[in-house]
């Protein structure tokens, strides 16, 4: 058997459990070793039925009392039976698990393995696990794998399945070189993939994990670096002389720019006239002022005589930076032409929009993944911006960034432009170099540990934003609980009675996001009774064609709706400064780094702002909410974030984060994390190619990796 082999090959397996399988992508034998337990349970010894008392989960061991007997309660249909041993008897109980009856026999004994309850009725054994004697035996004190069930599967079937992969297959070969097992101290392969599904013991079971996390951590380096040849500085075939309309341009702002931005925007622009390609990252919290420091950096490309581009997440970000820049450029009397790409454009509008790119007759373009698309050629790309950068992968800003080359490629027909700023004589030069890539400037509000920042984005640069425009006054925040929310009410009234606008995000629904909608209309419609009729309110919400959301975004930003009743999609980048109140229904079920990003949408105009979160549980939860209230420092709290969450219990941890590991967590495995990333460099350093002998099983999986997780790298 091999690991490519499809699951059929396995002992056991049909085309129908297979397909099963393949609903959650486990095609292969090798998906399938990959598929980790999701938890481990420990197989307890039976314990006597006399001396049972709390519910939980408990094994017990005797006779069956008499035959199984069913009854009906509505649709169910309940399997019932008496276990009994020495010293006393207990009330079992299945669900609709009626094959029960005919196998369960009276005076058999068993091994039993569920959950007790205890209630004023008695105690009661729930939904068993049953075993004969013989085999649980064996199992006592072992770590017995739990695997996340598709549909249609059980974990014993999957167990099985399992071991018959690892017969079938045999002995894997190890693919890390052995220098870099020897010096991280990691277990092998086989061991590893074997211990992990069914681990002896906990200890072996962590070591078995610690090296499979180094793998995931591992490759994922060595594609994301392999893509990017960071080793490579660029030179930069872009190089500017700054324009002194941009200068002008900068002082006719409304604003003067904070210490912060100046020195951020000095040194886009040491790079941007520098010898290197300028590959570099803006931290800065929400509301820091990160988009008029994108524009200036597309107006210095822009008068030098190239194009710019800068991709948002959503459309409603894209559409509000378009507007924001025509604006500032209408105001200062700028000429630049700035150009709308987006998905929910017509076929006409995106054809024509493509033609003024490609002929230059668009100086900079603001849009979504609309810009990545391959129709979009560029006549001269001097600088990719992506905003709000934690919302794409790495493989979309790659993307974007080759547009630069493969838009010069075809400028043989290069357009010069008539009117339009910047100088002939600079754009020849460029002309000349036309293989060049474009600089690439990343923007992100999430604090990311630099180390993480460098494995994901390579060696880049890193400029921190961490200065709030003068004048604005810092958030007032509290935490109330659900029995206050119409004194919140009470306060949007008067706040908007002032002339200000508020932001109310909705509970969300959990499991289904077909529901986003209704639940957001149920609760705007709730609100109007207890608003004054005056109050326009607005709903926003996922769910929602683009259109839909860019129209009632527009309304909400020229304060034609009051009130924004709406889901997390604010979250990324919206800004209307004239909104001063948001509450949170249900905050308590927020991350707080998320809560943060969400609050960022207010407290950006000179007015008073204040976010209102309703824990909408018990008490508990406010401890966590409350360093919220205390500080207004994204990186602060997100590092609070980290600790309250604490490193977690390896036993059962999954968690999709920033990329989806199968087991690893960036946070808290942050060590391995970090070694996993200076093997890789030293690997790369040695044998860029991987191409040495000990080298050719990591160059197979990286191969192989780098196919499978084409969809991963572009996040
Ligand atoms: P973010 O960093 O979250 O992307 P934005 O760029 O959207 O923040 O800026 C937030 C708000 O602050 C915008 O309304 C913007 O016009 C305003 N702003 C930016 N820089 C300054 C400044 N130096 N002084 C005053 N207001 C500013
Ligand atoms: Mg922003």
């Amino acid at each position: 058997m091999r690991l490519t082999d499809d699951l059929t090959k396995i002992k056991g397996i049909g085309e129908k459990t297979a397909q099963v399988f393949s609903r959650v992508e486990i095609d292969t034998v090798e998906d399938l070793i990959h598929y980790y337990p999701r938890a481990y349970e420990e197989c307890a010894a039976p314990v006597s039925i006399a001396s049972l008392q709390d519910s939980g989960p408990v094994v017990v061991c005797g006779a069956l009392a008499a035959d199984a007997r069913v009854r009906r309660a509505g649709k169910l249909k309940i399997v019932d039976a008496v276990i009994r041993d020495e010293t006393g008897s207990l009330k079992v109980t299945w669900f609709n698990m009626m094959y029960l009856k005919d196998v369960l026999r009276a005076g058999r004994r068993y091994v039993m393995k569920g959950k007790l309850s205890v209630s004023r009725f008695g105690m009661v054994l729930e939904q068993p696990v049953i075993y004969s004697l013989e085999n649980y035996v064996p199992l006592i004190g072992k770590l017995k794998p739990v695997y996340s069930l598709p549909a249609g599967l059980t974990s014993k079937g999957i167990e099985k399945a399992v071991k018959e992969a690892f017969a079938g297959l045999g002995m894997l070969k190890e693919f890390l070189p052995s220098s870099i097992r020897r010096e991280y101290r990691l277990a092998e392969y086989n061991y590893a993939l074997r211990t992990i599904h069914f681990p002896p013991d906990k200890t072996e079971l962590t070591f078995a994990r610690h090296r499979l996390v180094f793998d995931e951590f591992f490759l994922f380096i060595l594609a994301v670096r392999y893509l990017r040849d960071v080793n490579e500085v660029q030179e930069n075939g872009c190089r500017i002389e700054p324009s002194p309309l941009v200068d002008r341009f900068e002082k006719s702002l409304p604003f003067a720019l904070t210490g912060a931005q100046k020195r951020c925007y000095q040194e886009i622009l040491a790079d941007l006239t520098g010898p290197k390609l300028m590959n570099r990252l803006v931290q800065g919290d929400v509301g820091s002022g990160k988009t008029i420091v994108a524009l200036l950096s597309l107006m210095q490309m822009a008068c030098a005589g190239y194009q710019g581009a800068l991709m948002a997440p959503t459309e409603v970000l894209a559409r509000q930076h378009y507007e924001n820049f025509t604006r500032l450029f209408a105001q200062a009397g700028v000429e630049l032409r700035v150009e709308l790409l987006t998905g929910s454009m017509t076929a006409k509008e995106k054809r024509e929009a493509y033609a003024r790119i490609a002929n230059h007759e668009a100086d900079i373009v603001v849009g979504t993944h609309a810009i990545i698309q391959d129709k979009v050629h560029f006549a001269r790309l001097g600088l990719v911006i992506t905003d709000e950068q934690h919302r794409f992968g790495v493989r979309q800003r790659e993307i974007l960034a080759q547009k630069g080359q493969e838009g010069s490629r075809e400028s043989g027909q290069e357009n010069e432009r008539e009117n339009g700023p910047g100088n002939d004589q600079e754009k020849d030069q460029a002309g000349a170099k036309a293989e060049s890539l474009p600089h690439v400037l990343v923007m992100s509000a999430t604090p990311i540990p630099r180390t993480l920042a460098i494995i994901l984005y390579g060696d880049l640069d890193i400029s921190v934003i961490d200065e709030k425009p003068v004048g604005r006054l810092p958030i007032k925040n509290c935490v109330i609980g659900a029995s206050r929310r119409k004194k919140a009410y009470e306060f949007i009234t008067g706040q908007v009675k002032e002339g200000r606008q508020a932001y109310v995000i909705c509970p969300m629904v959990e499991d289904s996001s077909a529901m986003e909608g209704e639940n957001v209309q149920d609760y705007a419609k709730k609100l109007a009774e207890e608003l004054p009729p005056s109050i326009v309110i607005g709903t926003l919400h996922g769910r929602m064609k683009p259109s839909e959301k860019n129209h009632i975004m527009e309304e909400f930003a020229a304060g034609r709706i009051q009130v924004l009743v709406s889901t997390t999609v604010v979250e990324v980048g919206v800004d209307v400064p004239n909104a001063t109140v948001m509450v949170v229904e249900n905050a308590e079920r927020f991350g707080l780094a998320q809560l943060h990003q969400l609050r960022g949408r207010i407290g950006r105009g000179q007015h008073q702002s204040y976010c209102i979160f309703i824990n909408g549980s018990d008490a508990s939860k406010i401890k966590r909410l409350e360093i919220l209230t205390r500080t207004n420092d994204g990186f602060e709290i997100a590092s609070e974030d980290l600790k309250l969450r604490g490193p977690g219990d390896i036993f059962g941890l999954r968690q999709s984060g920033l990329m989806d590991f199968a087991l690893g967590d960036i946070y808290t495995d942050a060590g391995i994390l970090k070694e996993a990333s200076e093997a890789a460099r030293q690997v790369l350093e040695e044998d860029y190619g991987l191409s040495r002998e000990e080298n050719l099983e990591l160059k197979k999986r990286l191969d192989g990796y780098l196919t499978k997780k084409a969809e991963m790298l572009s996040l």
